[in-house]
């Protein structure tokens, strides 16, 4: 009963993330015309909090853009714990959409995210359908080019077969996605999870952008930092810094890694990126943001070479 009720809590996160995202659009920060779709409503939040969702949509846009370019549009996308993100419409609205494009989340996220699919015709217009055929079950949907899985990232058993499911081609260059997604797996979980991904996919790269430096100065896990919404951040060992972050990977059979904090991400956006969105919303105290920015990160990895050493330099 104690798992079912974090997992409940795990799951409310993606409410958080989505209301959060939807507000910011709201304001400007960034165009997303497929969010109101999937909520309904917003919280206010503190300009700080919207300009670090600036920072991390942009700053995975950079690697998004790195890679359709690398891969020459022939790669696929794999989004685990994708909530109800939206990157499937906006880079399908761009032109610029991989061959396949595949998100995992826990059954019970991907039920509603079928659900407003379904309810929404300028979603499902945009879906593929080289036969005009898209097959729905309650919790997963199937499109030509985009699959939507129901499933728990902790149990590997279960990723063989949903991702032939979704007509996964191992031989393609692939790039997997988690947003604050790790943070809620046990570590000897994601362990399997990567070994399992660094196994099978040769040419990808791996990106991942959560929480950083959880220890205070005296080397401890910040109590507040072990619980978010009342449910336990299972993988916080990982977070303990970009160290341990980059380490993750590569003792997981991940060739290479990197990571940055997010002030290095923000301090990476064109000039001209910073002050539009600090025009925004006035901030008065500029250390609440960098107090912000130090807890969260963007760490890569990859396998093979196509995909070494990119940088979170835009271009
Ligand atoms: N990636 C999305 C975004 O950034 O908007 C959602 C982020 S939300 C904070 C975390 C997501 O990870 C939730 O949708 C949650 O259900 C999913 N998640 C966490 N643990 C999972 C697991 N074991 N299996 C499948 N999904 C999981």
């Amino acid at each position: 009963i104690k798992d079912m009720a974090d997992d409940e809590a795990i799951q409310a996160t993606n409410d958080d993330a989505s209301e959060s995202k939807r507000y910011a659009v709201q304001l400007g920060y960034w165009p997303d015309p497929f969010i109101n779709f999937f909520v309904k409503q917003t919280g206010r939040k503190a300009p700080e909090i919207n300009r670090g969702y600036y920072a991390r949509v942009k700053g995975i846009e950079v690697f998004i853009e790195k890679f359709l370019k690398l891969s020459g549009e022939k790669g696929q996308i794999i989004n685990l714990g994708a909530g109800f993100d939206t990157l499937y419409w906006r880079l399908k609205e761009t032109g610029k959409c991989p061959v396949n494009f595949i998100e995992l989340d826990f059954p019970n996220i991907t039920a509603r995210k079928c659900y407003h699919i379904k309810k929404h015709k300028q979603l499902i217009d945009m879906l593929n359908t080289e036969d005009g055929e898209i097959r729905f079950s309650t919790t997963d949907l199937h499109a030509a080019n985009y699959h939507l899985v129901g499933m728990d990232l902790r149990h590997i058993s279960e990723l063989t077969n949903k991702l032939s499911q979704a007509e996964v081609n191992f031989n393609l260059p692939t790039m997997f996605l988690a947003e604050c997604v790790l943070v809620y797996i046990d570590t000897s979980a994601t362990s399997t999870l990567l070994k399992w991904l660094a196994g099978k996919f040769t040419n990808s790269i791996f990106v991942n952008y959560e929480q950083v430096n959880m220890k205070d100065k005296f080397g401890q896990v910040m109590l507040s930092n072990l619980r978010s919404r009342g449910c336990l951040l299972a993988g916080v060992d990982d977070c303990e810094s970009l160290e341990t972050q980059q380490r993750r990977f590569t003792i997981n059979n991940w060739e290479g890694s990197n990571a940055w904090t997010m002030v290095e991400v923000y301090d990476s956006l064109s000039q001209s990126d910073r002050s539009r969105i600090e025009h925004i919303e006035m901030l008065d105290e500029r250390e609440l943001l960098t107090q912000l920015l130090q807890h969260y990160c963007i760490s890569v990895a990859w396998n093979g070479q196509t995909f070494k050493n990119l940088s979170i330099a835009q271009g």
